[in-house]
């Protein structure tokens, strides 16, 4: 969606070039970088740049990077190496890269790749006119880094890829340190926006149309700890769920130690917050949660997960696993598919244990040989194949409401769309379905998705 975006000073410069200049954005990782990149769209907008998927035509190309696991670090360094060639072809290019590999990396990035003209944190994405201004003007490379606040990059100035769901943040950082993860060294300390601005912004969304919002932070669940007087996020939930024209409330992510009752609550009698939770547990080893420094046992994270199972009908859970911790046992694992058996989890996400530059040393124990990761990983998802096909199963036969999204990626003549529990379906309709919700009946359950058939 292309919302109306505002002329900055530089647009007139941008505009005497005398040639209409692209913008190239490649975002890794989770929602959070999506809507940063959401951002960065309208900032580039807002200059008086197109967006292409035409790389040689870009005269700028942004990778906005994910540091949670070593693959997507990798990923980024030698997508870096295939642009060099279009640096030779084009030195006026401007090659740059943000998100939390440039947070945690900074200066480092140019060592491994000279050719990159432009750094700038998770903290900068406001000063991205300004940046490039200096890059073009001065024609030297420029690393910005800054820590510890919200970026306050203009809300109206985004570019949001959807006309009726769309992301608002409403924390940013996190104060949990697990000893596997670099977020709060990247994305710094836990700060909450004021609940009067998320409502706002909130009620702006639900003028131009948009019908379905996921909240945004690392841990939404301590939303409002940083702020004196402001309320709790099941607070923050009842007064969103009051704006007209928003029928959808999703969240992500949630801590378990600070899932609380009020939170459970809030999703039975919330009439438009979806009853689907993503809840990551990591590991069903005491020890080894002890080890990841998650501060909850599991015996805490199951008796979380009967309350939300018993109170909220319906209701649909996904985790994230790491497999392969350093020093998980056989034990250890086996308690990991233990927690699967017993919570049934919809979905999972799962990851093998790498190493990560700024937190691996709080972790002493030795790391597992990559073939014992590998066979645990495999067994992990063959229970949990077998768990999706049976949930899925008891599915059919269902009617389900969904927003419509899009034509089926994988199957252009069929729409797709997703259920209030994040389920996504595909089944025949009219492209005039598209942004409305509809009814539809399960007809077959797949692996990633469901089938279904209109209901009229
Ligand atoms: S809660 Fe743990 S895993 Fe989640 S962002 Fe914070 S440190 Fe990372």
């Amino acid at each position: 969606m292309q919302t109306k975006t505002k002329k900055s000073p530089y647009f007139y410069a941008t505009k005497v070039l005398g040639k209409r200049m692209y913008y190239h954005i490649i975002t890794f990782g989770c929602q959070m970088n999506e809507h940063d990149s959401e951002k960065i769209a309208g900032l580039l907008s807002g200059e008086g740049y197109r967006a292409t998927d035409d790389l040689p035509q870009a005269d700028i190309i942004i990778l906005n990077t994910c540091s949670v696991r070593d693959k997507a670090e990798q990923k980024v360094f030698s997508l870096l190496g295939r642009m060099k060639p279009l640096k030779e072809q084009n030195p006026a290019l401007i090659l740059a890269v943000c998100g939390c590999v440039a947070q945690g990396m900074k200066g480092k990035i140019r060592q491994r790749a000279p050719y990159v003209d432009l750094v700038f944190g998770t903290q900068n994405i406001e000063n991205l006119p300004l940046l490039l201004q200096e890059v073009r003007a001065k024609h030297r490379p420029r690393i910005e880094i800054i820590e510890g606040r919200i970026s306050p990059t203009d809300r109206h100035n985004l570019v949001r890829q959807s006309n009726f769901k769309a992301w608002v943040t409403i924390m940013e950082g996190c104060n949990n340190f697990c000893t596997y993860c670099v977020v709060p060294y990247v994305r710094g300390r836990e700060r909450s926006r004021s609940n009067r601005e998320i409502a706002t912004e909130v009620r702006e969304l639900a003028d131009q149309g948009i019908q379905e919002i996921t909240l945004l932070g690392q841990n939404v669940n301590s939303y409002g700890s940083d702020l004196a007087g402001e309320v709790s996020f099941s607070g923050l939930l009842a007064l969103l769920n009051n704006i007209p024209g928003i029928e959808r409330i999703r969240f992500v992510t949630s801590h378990p130690k600070d899932f609380n009752s009020g939170l459970i609550y809030a999703l039975r009698d919330l009439d438009k917050v979806c009853e689907q939770i993503h809840l990551p547990f990591q590991a069903g080893s005491n020890n080894i949660l002890s080890a990841m420094n998650r501060r909850y046992t599991r015996e805490e994270y199951l008796e979380k997960v009967q309350l939300l199972r018993e109170t909220v009908p319906g209701v649909e859970i996904s985790t994230d696993v790491i497999v392969a911790f350093p020093g998980e046992t056989e034990e250890d694992f086996t308690q990991t598919l233990d927690v699967l058996k017993q919570v049934c989890f919809e979905s999972i996400f799962s990851f093998i244990y790498s190493d990560r530059p700024l937190s691996q040393s709080k972790i002493k124990a030795p790391r597992l040989p990559y073939q014992t990761s590998l066979a645990r990983f495999e067994r992990l998802w063959q229970l949990q194949n077998q768990i999706t096909s049976e949930i899925n199963q008891t599915l059919i036969g269902k009617k389900m409401e969904v927003l419509v999204e899009e034509f089926s990626k994988t199957d252009p003549g069929l729409l797709t769309g997703r259920t209030r529990t994040n389920r996504l379906v595909h089944f025949a309709g009219d492209k005039s379905l598209i942004g409305r919700f509809a009814d539809v009946e399960i007809t077959e359950g797949g692996k990633h998705s469901l089938r279904g058939q209109l209901v009229f």
